[in-house]
């Protein structure tokens, strides 16, 4: 038995699953999670000394790779003056200009401290601005686990087969309505039947919780003219997006304006952060200027805003996101090219630092959570398990994106692209 497996065995007894959350368990894979010990640049460590190149990069956000020394060095400093004050600080004002000046949509923002704070305070502002109840999603996309967002929801939700979640009363959920993803009439027909009931459209702007699925052309600017033709707020949920795909996230690269804009992960540069922003009239609408309640204790938090503001600098230099497009772009046709040597069939998908692979013999553009669903799935374990094997590290389930980092060079593409080339001849002997 290996170090992870005895310690997962442990954590079982403690911890509900043994994991913190869902799709750490391997659910979607099989066999043993691995406990990871410490990261550094592309690599992460496992208990038992082993390393792998990461394209998970905890879930998005270690875009400068793991351990990077400038924020490092940023966050020790940081801590000497304390952990938590619980009162406003001059870093929360730096931060919310920083954002604000990356994301031109954002007038006004608020920080929480999770992905999943920032999509249900952005719903609850988007009912009490609209007075309406009704929200609108997509099948397939994740937005956290907010009671009013876990329906038909995606991500590890949808890899442990129970994309709605047991708990949520039929009174919440029934007003959340859902479409299909990249199809506007669906969008169009949920809208002439509730006309004036929908408060807001909530989207992923490039689906990262169905593995990843690019906007088609159009589908974006027709959400907002919807959204403006039957006064409903556009709120686009950048937590996966926002500074991935582009300095100003996915809205800056597909140029689309949303009244309110969710972003996570990425802005913590690993602490726990989250933030919602836009528009400033409905900004105002939250307390204290406005009726809508929304607070937290740990809000801005000074360690949370430093390494997040050391992260937002440095992704600020020139030429990163170009660069961090061109490595991602190499290692979704690599593994492409790889897969097509050995008679494998497979579909790619990539926008800025993140893409998708499917096993799947349909030729179209993968557009649709319908085509997700009819993947190859057992191609994909063996795959995973095979790149493990190799020291290569994916996320664990066919319903995520992988996410590469600045640390990811040339050695590392390398290797990886070796790997998936003995991967794929692999799955075909
Ligand atoms: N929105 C999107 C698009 C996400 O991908 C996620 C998490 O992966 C969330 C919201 C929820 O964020 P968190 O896990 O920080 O609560």
């Amino acid at each position: 038995m290996t170090r992870s497996e005895a310690l997962f065995e442990q954590a079982k007894q403690t911890i509900p699953g043994g994991v913190n959350s869902p799709v750490r368990a391997f659910n979607g894979v099989g066999g043993s999670p691995l406990f990871i010990e410490k990261a550094d640049g592309a690599y992460i460590y496992d208990a038992d000394g082993k390393k792998y190149i990461d394209y998970v990069g905890s879930w998005g956000p270690m875009i400068l790779g793991h351990n990077n020394p400038q924020i490092r060095q940023a966050v020790l400093e940081a801590v000497e003056n304390g952990l938590s004050f619980g009162a406003p600080t001059e870093l929360e004002v730096k931060m919310a200009e920083k954002v604000i000046e990356m994301v031109p949509s954002i007038e006004q923002v608020r920080m929480v401290s999770s992905g999943t704070e920032a999509t249900m305070s952005a719903i609850r502002l988007a009912r009490g601005f609209t007075n309406r109840d009704k929200i609108l999603k997509f099948e397939g996309c994740y937005h956290g686990h907010a009671d009013c967002l876990l329906v038909k929801a995606g991500s590890g939700a949808l890899t442990l087969g129970q994309p709605s979640s047991p708990g949520i009363p039929e009174d919440f959920a029934k007003h959340t309505l859902t479409a299909v993803y990249n199809d506007l009439d669906s969008v169009r027909a949920i809208f002439n039947e509730h006309p004036e009931a929908i408060s807001c459209i909530i989207l992923e702007p490039v689906a990262g919780n169905m593995n990843c699925i690019p906007p088609v052309e159009g589908f974006l600017e027709g959400l907002r003219a919807i959204c403006d033709e039957f006064g409903a707020l556009m709120i686009i949920d950048e937590v996966m997006t926002g500074f991935r795909v582009s300095k100003s996230g996915a809205q800056g690269h597909y140029n689309v304006k949303p009244d309110l804009t969710t972003l996570g992960k990425v802005i913590g540069g690993g602490m726990p952060v989250g933030a919602f922003g836009g528009r400033k009239d409905v900004m105002q609408y939250i307390a204290p200027t406005g009726p809508v309640y929304q607070a937290g204790t740990l809000s801005g938090n000074p360690i949370a805003m430093t390494t997040g503001l050391a992260q937002m600098d440095a992704l600020c230099q020139p030429g990163l996101y170009e660069e961090l497009t061109a490595k991602t772009k190499r290692i979704a046709e690599g593994f492409k090219a790889a897969a097509d040597k050995h008679g494998i069939p497979l579909s790619i998908n990539q926008v800025g630092g993140m893409f998708g692979f499917f096993f799947t013999e349909d030729t179209n553009p993968i557009t649709s959570f319908d085509q997700v669903t009819q993947c190859n799935m057992d191609h994909f374990r063996h795959f995973y398990h095979l790149m493990l094997d190799e020291g290569v590290y994916l996320a664990p389930s066919a319903y995520e994106a992988g996410f590469l980092s600045m640390a990811h060079g040339e050695e590392e593409l390398e290797l990886t692209l070796a790997a998936a080339d003995k991967a794929f001849a692999a799955l075909k002997a």
